[in-house]
């Protein structure tokens, strides 16, 4: 609930791709991973924390795969650098260690190896779905999360599906209500169209389409470092592969050589990047389009892709960004959707028949639903 009210905060979070490595073969995974996948250096991700300071650093800083957990050591060093200025982690694994496979079906403990890393992080969240399930067991993953939570550790689960209707879904939601006694909160969302699951989903399940009417993209507010190092302002996963050319305005920089307050600085200040988050894509290319034949693209995001192609959307926004007025109704819309809260973008980007799970575990933030 804390992270996604800061959700349409810009900067106010960074996500790292520690790694596109991961041993589970899930057919969904977004990202494609292999246990032979890409993985850059340690010592960039490292540098890069350590340009955080008190004064000039995020919220929250996010940690994922790949299987994060695969580099622990690296892990632990993110959340112990961000934890010394006043910011606080979260991981997201598989839990690849408490697969059928692994000897953790006999020993119920979480590796020895993995726990400094574990208990590093403020927040430790698990993936569950089912295709998660035909690789790690779903009893397993309740005695992971039931040990951490034993111990006083804040876990969750992020959970996809094909939809509302999705039978699997409601069966497991009711399940972990019941296991843990509501203390488990879930982010439930669809599964999406991207990595592995592009090959099938896209088959299956319309794309939503949004209006020409003012759509801001909270998923903007925050800095996205690939596993290359590269930092978008949005970690739309087939930008992140190269599926699609980077469009020029959505790229904040590299870890290599740009610093945090530097990365800030253009999260916050890019006038595209800004009007992206203030009104969407559509509506940008509507009202500032040129209208030449080629510069129109179907979907909320494909539209974002070709903005910067279209000259004339770039120019105008870059004249309108210093003007008073834009720089009022950007902040009226950031805070607005602070106000919204974070139901609302549970619901929006996830699916919104779940989208109070997310308020378990959370007491004072049950009495606001
Ligand atoms: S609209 Fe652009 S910035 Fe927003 S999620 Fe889609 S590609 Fe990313």
């Amino acid at each position: 609930m804390e992270i996604l009210r800061h959700r349409p905060v810009p900067a106010s979070a960074v996500f790292f791709g520690i790694t596109r490595r991961c041993p589970l073969h899930c057919k969904h995974c977004s990202t494609s991973s292999m246990l032979d996948s890409e993985e850059y250096p340690e010592e960039m991700f490292r540098r890069f924390a350590t340009t955080f300071t008190t004064g000039n650093r995020p919220e929250f800083v996010l940690m994922s795969g790949g299987e994060a957990l695969l580099r622990p050591r690296l892990v632990k060093d993110v959340a112990d650098i961000s934890r010394a200025v006043g910011a606080r982690s979260h991981i997201l694994s598989g839990l690849y260690f408490a697969a059928k496979d692994k000897n953790y079906a006999t020993t119920g403990r979480i590796p020895r190896s993995l726990r400094p890393a574990i208990d590093a992080v403020d927040h430790f969240s698990a993936s569950l779905d089912f295709f998660h399930e035909e690789e790690v067991p779903r009893k397993a993953v309740f005695r992971v999360l039931r040990e951490l939570l034993e111990e006083g550790k804040h876990v969750s689960l992020q959970l996809t599906g094909t939809g509302p209707d999705d039978p699997y879904l409601e069966g497991l939601t009711a399940e972990v209500r019941r296991e843990f006694d509501d203390r488990v909160p879930m982010l439930v969302a669809p599964v999406s169209p991207h990595g592995r699951a592009d090959a099938w989903l896209l088959k299956q399940v319309q794309l939503p389409r949004t209006t020409v009417d003012p759509a801001p993209c909270s998923v903007s507010a925050w800095p996205v470092i690939g596993f290359n190092g590269q930092v978008t302002a949005c970690g739309n996963q087939d930008v992140m592969d190269g599926k699609v050319p980077l469009p020029p305005h959505l790229y904040l920089g590299h870890i290599n050589k740009d610093d945090w307050s530097v990365i800030r600085e253009r999260s916050l200040n890019n006038p595209m990047v800004r009007a992206i988050r203030a009104t969407g894509p559509e509506y940008l290319a509507e009202r500032y389009g040129s209208g030449k034949p080629g510069c129109a693209a179907g979907g909320y995001c494909e539209t974002c892709w070709v903005l910067s192609k279209d000259e004339a959307v770039p120019r105008a926004v870059r004249a309108a960004a210093d003007r008073e007025s834009v720089r009022l109704v950007e902040k009226r819309t950031e805070e607005l959707l602070v106000e919204a809260g974070p139901l609302t973008f549970a619901k929006q980007y996830g699916i919104t028949r779940y989208a109070e799970l997310v308020t378990l575990g959370d007491t004072s933030a049950r009495s606001l639903v």
